[in-house]
């Protein structure tokens, strides 16, 4: 019998500018860009994995970032936030960076008894920081900007927004083992079974809100996590058995993955813990080669002239400097 979801294994979103996308997340936020490599199925565009040192499942934002993107539309059908984890302690550190490099932060809100910060990426994508007493363990980046104390502790949550809660709770309690713990107004929060990072997922109801449209800052799928490829196959044979339509069981390098549409519109994948990033990079060198898959190594030379290049640098700004004096 398979076990329930664990929690978030990774997000995946759209980004425009590549150099913009690493010096948000990885010089800014201080996530690790754990892993550089190719969108396998346009491999004109990288594939950057931003997460703990090790790119824990749970930790793993990722992205496609198409130049020239235009930005996407906000609407149901879709991942509308993001929200890692920070000690409570950390809200006031987070609050004076982002502000410094000229982030759009919004005011703190409280819910479910939690402090929240929202606040945008360069392309529009709404991420949230959430104070929690008991964060999970994660791998801090500790060679990263940011103080260890203060460091991001992987996702506390995902938001949803769906026009009708009822089906897509349905698919996470009846399929995916999630169970429903607390409501907020039109906030519907479902827990995964473990203590473990990435716990929760939020379905939040908009009858009349639009369908978001994809484009640069909004989040293109969710990934569940599962333990290994047995567990994966009783999760595929029981989603079609229930009618849904999921994907064959793609090789995705760092874990395998099934695809499929909630029937909210938000496409989830399931994706296994295991080979993870290790797998073709050691822990020091994580994420600052150009990894292919072995299928496209014979194109390596004509796919590096194609990208555009990186600076992996960290980029100081006179007030980023100023602040760490
Ligand atoms: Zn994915």
């Amino acid at each position: 019998m398979k076990q329930s979801v664990q929690g978030i294994h990774h997000i995946t979103a759209i980004a425009s500018d590549p150099q913009a996308n690493v010096d948000f997340y990885h010089h800014l936020l201080g996530q690790r860009l754990v892993k550089t490599t190719i969108n396998f199925d346009d491999p004109g565009t990288y594939h950057f994995y931003f997460g703990d040192a090790l790119g824990t499942p749970g930790t793993i934002l990722t992205f496609f970032p198409w130049r020239h993107m235009r930005r996407g539309q906000r609407g149901n059908g879709e991942i509308a936030a993001t929200a890692y984890a920070i000690r409570p302690g950390s809200m006031p550190f987070w609050q004076a960076r982002l502000a410094q490099h000229g982030v759009t932060v919004g005011a703190i809100q409280t819910r479910f008894g939690h402090s929240v910060l929202p606040f945008e990426d360069p392309d529009g994508m709404i991420l949230e920081l959430v104070t929690t007493a008991e964060p999970a363990t994660v791998q801090v980046w500790q060679e990263g900007p940011i103080p260890a104390e203060h460091a991001l502790l992987g996702f506390y949550a995902a938001t949803a927004w769906v026009t009708e809660v009822g089906p897509t709770a349905e698919l996470l309690t009846t399929h995916l083992g999630y169970e429903f713990v607390a409501q907020e107004g039109n906030r519907y929060r479902y827990k995964g079974a473990s203590n473990d990072v990435g716990l929760y997922v939020d379905l939040v109801e908009r009858p009349s809100t639009l369908r978001g449209q994809m484009g640069a800052g909004t989040v293109h799928h969710i990934a569940f996590r599962t333990v290994d490829d047995a567990e994966q196959k009783e999760y595929l044979t029981d989603l079609r058995r229930a009618g849904y339509h999921v994907s064959p069981v793609m090789d995705r390098q760092y874990f395998h993955s099934i695809y499929f549409r909630a029937p909210s519109g938000v496409l989830f994948e399931i994706a296994t813990d295991a080979p993870g990033f290790l797998y073709d990079e050691p822990i020091a060198e994580l994420g600052t080669n150009l990894k292919l898959p072995d299928w496209f190594e014979p194109r390596r030379e004509q796919i590096e002239a194609a990208l555009p290049p990186l600076n992996r640098k960290p980029v100081v700004t006179a007030k980023a400097a100023a602040s760490h004096a």
